[in-house]
């Protein structure tokens, strides 16, 4: 096999995750950085609001307003309190519905968070109130990296906290 055609394939392995996500199944990427925690939450768009195409009508314009309006809220996550870390404002961008309609099944709903903590000696975690928000979300795969080095969890309903 010649070089170029190996990368040719490469590309195609490297495909965009978007195309592959588990429905009720999102993403969590939480970095801590002294004073600082960055949260990248990728979740699939059926997981918010039911369906992954343009809204229809009226009701599902609506869904999908509530549900960005609900992801815009920084409550969503709640580091340790003792931490005393405030909230910037988050970022939602929710997916493209382009002329491409039909060609790409999914579509992941991105969103960041970001706080400033006054003691972030007293981080331990965080904690999500996203499961109550988005009852269609099962769980949460998520990976942090900080001070404390690096860890994976899987977040739930019923276990919807990341600690470290
Ligand atoms: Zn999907």
């Amino acid at each position: 096999m010649r070089p170029t055609h190996l990368l040719a394939l490469l590309a195609i392995l490297s495909l965009p995750a978007h195309a592959q996500h588990a429905h009720g199944e999102g993403k969590l990427d939480v970095v801590i950085d002294k004073d600082s925690i960055a949260i990248n939450l990728e979740l699939p768009l059926d997981a918010a609001v039911g369906f992954e195409r343009a809204p229809k009508n009226d009701r599902e314009k609506a869904a999908l307003a509530a549900a960005e309006k609900a992801l815009g809220d920084a409550a969503l996550f709640v580091p340790t309190p003792a931490a005393n870390c405030k909230a910037l404002p988050p970022k939602v961008v929710m997916p493209a519905f382009g002329a491409k309609a039909g060609a790409d099944d999914h579509g992941d709903i991105d969103a960041s968070y970001a706080f400033r903590c006054a003691n972030p000696a007293a981080l331990k975690g965080v904690e999500t109130g996203i499961f109550k928000q988005f009852k269609r979300l099962y769980r949460l795969e998520a990976q942090r990296a900080g001070p404390t080095g690096q860890g994976a969890a899987r977040l739930t309903p019923k276990s919807p906290a990341i600690t470290w």
